[in-house]
């Protein structure tokens, strides 16, 4: 099976005329539009800069790794001159100055990036339902979502209209739809990729995330995004792993955590039974599965919500109506322009979070609240810290349910927010995370297998990964 580095070999080598995998692309966006992938296309740009890398390649000129490649970003990274949306009404005609840190080494490494993909508004949800721009249809049964909120960025990789593509996850928003939609996705490490350029929504909860159809192009887009970045004060100066020399490795000897509570009865009888499937494959091929505890797990779901909704009504005051995009007409004061601007740009999701947010930084609620919330989340990241003292990975399902469809927990918050149970403990703690589809003869959905790592250990996420997805995953229907 051909990955991301052979086409790009491939490219270098003259093996194929890039203007027309651009064009074979862009036609393709046109036959699944009605999956609602893109929010923005840059059709002109992207053929211009593939005739440009065939001159660079032709005339002999040493060209990038991802030259030859073709990738969407989620429409909260800025790409400068284009514009930036977040699926909202309020930033509707923004444009963005400048490039977010990663769109600039994609840009460097000779990657062209098609468009922007949809999501659910700001980041905020979890089947990329909420955007201005419809909602995002899953590829493999457009009847159900595609999970989110970097919906469009899994649906452009599953329906194979680009090689890769970025994504972020403040709570799983990577992993989830990449479980959904039957690709690989990573939250890796908080620290390990520069966020400068992305819209933040919960700033100490997020990163941006590689999605590939396998997890050795996940490891390829990594190893170039990864890395300290000054623009960033979060990012880490930690050197970068060549991630790509993890593949193709065993897993004898490792030590797998399998958490209790992550396979509880709130998960799906047919989803827990394959992921303990796979772990008994594991061991069979060497590695040693530990059943670990991590009671604290039932509280990272109201702790998530309460410090992200925190973080957003902070993150999101500035978008008044003053400096981006949307501006209420007909007002008589700025007051009232203010108000009727967020009233009227801001969809409800976004809203409810806002003034869940506000109420719990209040003065009168925030010891209550959002100061529990926190000593909470030093607890669990206690608790991971401990288990991982005995652990290499643990391994876990993604999401609890399989796919389910518009409007079904559209109108039940709690009920759509417990769709992160199992993806918000890593972004609490700052763990790297993983999730790869697991096949099965004539289910309409594979499972997500989620391998979380204790931080900066997205190698050993690679290793498994790509040791499950070679030997235990079965045979993905992509053609790739
Ligand atoms: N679904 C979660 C939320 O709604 C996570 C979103 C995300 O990771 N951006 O907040």
């Amino acid at each position: 099976m051909e990955w991301v580095q052979d086409r790009h070999q491939q490219f270098v080598q003259g093996g194929f005329n890039l203007e027309g995998r651009v064009r074979r692309a862009l036609k393709r966006i046109e036959e699944k539009s009605s999956l609602h992938a893109f929010t923005r296309v840059y059709t002109e740009e992207a053929i211009e800069k593939a005739r440009k890398l065939q001159r660079q390649r032709d005339r002999g000129e040493t060209l990038g790794p991802l030259a030859g490649l073709i990738l969407a970003i989620k429409d909260n990274i800025a790409f400068r001159n284009h514009p930036l949306t977040c699926g909202s009404r309020i930033l509707q005609h923004y444009i963005s100055p400048f490039h977010a840190t990663v769109v600039q080494r994609i840009l460097n490494a000779g990657g062209i990036i098609i468009g922007h993909t949809n999501m659910d508004e700001f980041a905020m949800g979890s089947s990329s339902e909420t955007s201005v721009f419809g909602v995002v249809r899953n590829p493999l049964h457009p009847e159900f979502v595609a999970g989110g909120s970097s919906g469009g960025s899994a649906v452009s990789v599953a329906a194979e209209i680009v090689d890769l593509a970025l994504g972020s996850d403040t709570g799983g928003s990577v992993r989830q739809p990449a479980a959904f939609c039957g690709v690989v996705g990573m939250k890796p490490s908080y620290g390990r990729v520069s966020r400068y350029g992305l819209v933040a929504f919960a700033s100490s909860l997020e990163q941006i995330g590689p999605l590939g159809q396998r997890v050795r192009d996940v490891a390829y887009l990594l190893e170039i995004i990864a890395g300290h970045d000054s623009r960033d004060a979060t990012s880490v100066t930690l050197p970068v792993p060549r991630y790509t020399q993890w593949l193709n490795r065993d897993v004898r000897g490792m030590r797998m955590g399998l958490p209790r509570e992550f396979l509880d009865q709130a998960v799906e009888g047919r989803i827990r039974q394959r992921v303990e499937e796979v772990a008994e494959e594991l061991h069979r091929a060497g590695a040693e599965i530990v059943p670990v505890s991590l009671s604290l797990t039932r509280y990272a779901v109201a702790t998530y919500y309460i410090l992200a909704s925190a973080e957003a009504s902070s993150n999101l005051a500035r978008f008044d109506g003053v400096r981006y995009g949307f501006r209420a007409e007909n007002s008589a004061d700025p007051q009232s322009m203010y108000r009727k601007t967020r009233q009227q740009g801001f969809g409800w999701e976004v809203k409810r979070r806002l003034m869940l947010g506000t109420y719990v930084l209040s003065r009168k609620n925030y010891q209550a609240f959002y100061g529990k919330a926190r000593k909470v989340q030093k607890l669990i990241q206690q608790e991971y810290q401990r288990v991982f003292q005995q652990v290499d990975v643990l391994l876990a399902p993604t999401s609890p349910t399989f796919p389910f469809r518009p409007g079904e927990r559209l109108q039940d918050p709690i009920k759509m927010y417990l769709s992160d149970v199992l993806t918000v403990p890593a972004n609490l703690t700052g763990m790297g995370s993983l999730s790869l589809p697991l096949w099965g003869k004539n289910e309409p959905f594979p499972v997500g297998l989620q391998i979380i790592s204790a931080p900066f250990r997205e190698e050993l996420l690679i290793q498994v990964g790509d040791f499950v997805e070679r030997n235990l995953a079965g045979e993905s229907p992509l053609s790739k």
